[in-house]
């Protein structure tokens, strides 16, 4: 049974990660394999950082920073992680919260990274959209499970990155990927972000700053390197490749990241080195 969960927290920032705030990623952090020097992509924006996700590649290749018609078919040139994924008989899935009309260019975006093939958007909390997540894994089914959570991004935006409020959005993240994580054993979790934010304005991270452009990445599970902490510059980048070289397929050559071979004890599949 092959199953990665990969759980974007949009908006977390790795300094949120402390015992009082998120005790279960901070735990999960402590346990397995926890990098320090985790970065996104330029422009630090969730459209951008889904897309770079999606294709493994970084946004001045993929172009993919504002959604429009051609946003699906520019996808198919490039070579998704999904399409990937499917020649090599892995289904991918997206679960997320539920996401309104001024979140359209997230939703495109988070259909691109599913491939087209489900996309379920349930919850106005962690919490929920988590449960949503459990459901779709007490299928027995090899797959990748993509799980999108709002909460800090809203809370940021709304009233500041690691503000009371933007704290408490990040303990209800915390609960339910800890609550997530703790009825799925056999699954490799890599928890992230898409950027941090509150580096030049308050409410905002878009603009270049190391506290927008820092991200968390927590990889745990089985077969995942036990309480190591990865010093080397990590990019979001590497993470699409991780995941493919994970289920033992080739990463294409155009992909700009690396696997994180380190953060594995043992891997599932024939080992596929990138060129
Ligand atoms: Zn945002």
């Amino acid at each position: 049974m092959r199953r990665v969960v990969l759980v974007l927290a949009d908006g977390l920032r790795p300094d949120a990660i402390t015992p009082g705030v998120m005790p279960s990623l901070d735990a999960l952090g402590g346990a397995f394999t926890l990098a320090l020097h985790a970065r996104t992509v330029r422009p630090s924006t969730t459209v951008a950082a889904l897309a770079s996700l999606a294709t493994g590649v970084a946004p001045h290749t993929h172009r993919l920073t504002e959604p429009g018609l051609g946003f699906l078919s520019n996808l198919r040139s490039l070579r998704p992680v999904a399409v990937e994924l499917a020649r090599g008989g892995i289904t991918t899935d997206v679960v997320t919260g539920e996401l309104g009309p001024a979140a359209l260019p997230v939703a495109w975006s988070l259909a691109a990274t599913a491939g087209g093939r489900r996309l379920t958007g349930r919850g106005s909390h962690a919490r929920e959209t988590a449960a949503a997540a459990n459901c779709l894994l007490a299928q027995r089914e090899e797959r990748l499970l993509f799980v999108y959570l709002p909460d800090c991004d809203r809370a940021g935006h709304a009233h500041g990155w690691m503000s009371p409020r933007y704290l408490a959005a990040a303990a209800e993240v915390d609960a339910g990927v800890g609550a997530l994580v703790s009825r799925s054993n056999d699954t490799v979790f890599i928890i992230t972000a898409d950027h941090g934010g509150g580096g030049v304005t308050r409410t905002e991270h878009d603009a270049p700053h190391p506290v927008n452009d820092h991200i968390p990445l927590i990889i745990a599970g089985p077969g995942v390197t036990r309480r190591h902490q990865l010093t080397r510059p990590i990019s979001l980048l590497d993470v699409p490749a991780t995941i493919l070289w994970w289920f033992g397929l080739p990463v294409p050559q155009r992909y700009e990241g690396r696997p994180v071979v380190e953060a594995f004890t043992r891997v599932h599949g024939p080992v596929a080195v990138p060129a």
